[in-house]
């Protein structure tokens, strides 16, 4: 996704735009859309522009706990500065993007690969209260039932038990 330097001049208004998901770059997360799309506003700035806005990413997941995949739909809320101000390069509160005045066009679809890997949980789970799988039989808890804990419950003694009385 670029961005002119003139059309950033005139002032973006929530356009939209769609970054593809077949980037090599984003090998290793799955999505159920082939485009992840991008709602982006600009306001100048001292030496660049600000740029904020809205991404939604279709993400697939697979769930810790049950490994069965999962759509889960993600809005990220982001704020960039592209600047040719360097005194602003060494801060780090914003993501800072360096635009000096020679550049005509910026890529950002650099930055928006990390805006989605960032995304992506620590912890994935199809639902608040998923099951699991069952650590014995592996079958899945939220679709099936199992015996097992059951059997394992039962107490090994309860026949000698009844023998004794
Ligand atoms: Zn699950
Ligand atoms: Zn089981």
């Amino acid at each position: 996704m670029k961005l002119l330097r003139s059309e950033l001049a005139g002032g973006i208004q929530h356009k939209l735009f769609d970054i593809p998901t077949d980037s090599p770059v984003l090998d290793g997360l799955n999505f159920y859309k082939d485009s992840i799309r991008c709602e982006i506003t600009s306001e100048p700035i001292p030496d660049g522009f600000k740029l904020i806005g809205i991404i939604s990413i279709p993400f697939i997941e697979i769930c810790d706990r049950c490994l069965e995949d999962y759509r889960r739909a993600c809005n990220a809320e982001f704020e960039l500065w592209l600047t040719a101000n360097d005194q602003l390069i060494s801060a780090t509160e914003a993501d800072i993007i360096w635009f000096p005045y020679t550049m005509e066009e910026i890529d950002l679809n650099p930055v928006f690969h990390d805006l989605v890997a960032l995304e992506e949980p620590m912890k994935k789970l199809c639902k608040e209260d998923c099951q699991g799988l069952c650590p014995h039989c592996g079958i899945n808890k939220n679709k099936h039932t199992c015996t097992c804990e059951t059997r394992q419950g039962a107490n090994p003694w309860g026949a000698l038990e009844k023998l004794i009385r």
